[in-house]
């Protein structure tokens, strides 16, 4: 994604609601201190301008999510979207909140077993070999993930990148911390793992220009 840097943008994001200061201080409370309940955690990292988890957080009041990207640019955008449609279509959104933060710090506000389920949706694929440390489902990230994840979690991963793809299945296998539960080359032509998905903006651009979108879905381990 290419951005443009927004002057001000941090300043708006500080007086948006839906936006978590000083997240670090939330750590090991999130439910309790940012939602006011005991629900499960769901976060998606690298979440742009919010489309995934704008439409799924009104189908799953009983769960909390956290949007998180690292461009206080891109932040800004799926604010406006959220207002916009909290104000036209009257949405309830007061159980998804965004944070911007690296995705290297998830462990700086997220605690042991804290979060029960990680989205990451077309991740940036870093193409060339000597900066796949940077991908997100490298090993140094799987390892990341499993230290916020509870038993028995989920990482859903989708992309149309079938390179990163391959990568990813490939680490996944490695990775003694999860077990591949589920996995597809062509998830629109997958009537199982099809159902009831919930588009982001990437696919529906990606899958217009005709590229399959792969997925798979791991379990973190007991
Ligand atoms: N998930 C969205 C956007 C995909 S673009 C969709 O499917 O439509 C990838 C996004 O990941 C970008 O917004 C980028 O800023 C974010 N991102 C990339 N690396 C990140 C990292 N290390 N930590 C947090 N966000 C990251």
């Amino acid at each position: 994604m290419r951005l443009r840097h927004i002057p001000g943008s941090e300043n708006e994001l500080d007086a948006a609601p839906e936006v978590i200061k000083h997240a670090y201080l939330k750590k090991g409370k999130w439910s309790a201190a940012v939602f006011g309940n005991n629900q499960p955690l769901h976060i998606e990292i690298g979440m742009g301008k919010g489309q995934f988890l704008r439409s799924l957080a009104p189908l799953h009041p009983e769960i909390n999510y956290v949007g998180i990207d690292r461009y206080s640019s891109v932040l800004l955008k799926a604010v406006e979207r959220m207002e916009r449609e909290e104000k036209e279509n009257g949405t309830d959104f007061d159980n998804l909140r965004l944070l911007c933060m690296d995705a290297r710090s998830l462990t700086d506000v997220f605690s042991p077993g804290e979060v029960d389920g990680i989205y990451l949706n077309f991740s940036d694929p870093w193409p060339k070999k000597r900066h796949a440390h940077r991908r997100l489902t490298s090993d140094a990230y799987l390892a990341l993930y499993d230290q916020i994840l509870s038993a028995g979690a989920f990482l859903e991963f989708k992309t149309d990148d079938r390179n990163l793809f391959d990568y990813s299945l490939e680490r996944a296998e490695a990775s003694p911390a999860f077990e591949i539960t589920a996995a597809t080359f062509d998830l629109h032509q997958d009537a199982v793992l099809n159902r009831g998905n919930v588009p982001t903006e990437y696919e529906e651009k990606f899958s217009s220009m005709d590229h399959p979108i792969c997925k798979m879905i791991l379990r973190k381990i007991l």
